[in-house]
């Protein structure tokens, strides 16, 4: 199974992604997570990535679809894959699909996850995260179990530097512009599915089996 998975920020994409991988064994591929690891190497793609990500804009197309193009030819992306945050513009979806394509396979699927506008803005001002393995906690719903420390590895949480709100202002209106018109694409194309990500983790997750299942 190769999934996409699409939304605003804050959807819940990353969320979702790691209980796909749980349950169905599929790899997961985060351009996010992908970037801020180059950042935090100091490499010359994070470096160059950076200065977007920190504004909440897009990193232009032909450094993500690089990414994925290594990415998507591991061993583990055999088995089946989910793109979380992959792709976030049309060119980039075209790009995927010649990609897909030369290597003899396809989409099975591309989730949307609704929300409402308050919703994304609450999850992002909410979000922290750790920066040693990637756990993500809301501060009321799903709070760490000590004041500001990752349960798994006791590292301090951060907040991300776009979860600020001019920030989260900016990534809202780029999702707009860029990354909504995917829906129709995924559409068009006779894969899209929508489930809706406006309740708690545990729901939306059991919504998503059962669509896949179907
Ligand atoms: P995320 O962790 O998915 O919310 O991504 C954080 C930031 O990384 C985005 O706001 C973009 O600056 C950048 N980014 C991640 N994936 C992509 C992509 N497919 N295309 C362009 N920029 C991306």
């Amino acid at each position: 199974m190769n999934l996409v998975l699409l939304g605003p920020p804050g959807a819940g994409k990353g969320t979702q992604a790691k209980r796909l991988v749980e349950r169905f064994g599929l790899a997961h591929v985060s351009t996010g997570d992908i970037l801020r690891a180059a950042i935090q190497s100091g490499s010359a793609l994070g470096l160059e990535a950076k200065s977007y990500m920190d504004r909440g804009a897009l990193v232009p197309d032909d450094l993500v679809v690089g990414i994925i193009r290594d990415r998507i030819r591991a061993d583990d992306c055999r088995g089946g894959f989910v793109l979380d945050g992959f792709p976030r513009t049309v060119p980039q979806a075209e790009a995927l699909e010649r990609m897909l394509a030369s290597a003899g396979t396809r989409l099975d699927a591309a989730v949307a996850f609704d929300v409402s506008d308050q919703v994304v803005i609450d999850r992002n001002t909410q979000r922290r995260s750790c920066p040693t393995c990637g756990a993500t906690y809301h501060l009321v719903n799903a709070p760490p179990k000590r004041d500001g420390v990752c349960d798994r590895d006791g590292t301090p949480l951060v907040q991300r530097p776009d979860d600020r709100p001019e920030q989260i202002r900016q990534r809202m209106a780029e999702y707009r512009a860029k990354t909504a018109p995917l829906k129709e694409f995924y559409r068009g194309h006779g894969i899209l599915r929508e489930v809706d990500g406006s309740p708690a983790p545990d729901e939306v997750g059991r919504l998503l089996v059962e669509l896949l299942s179907r």
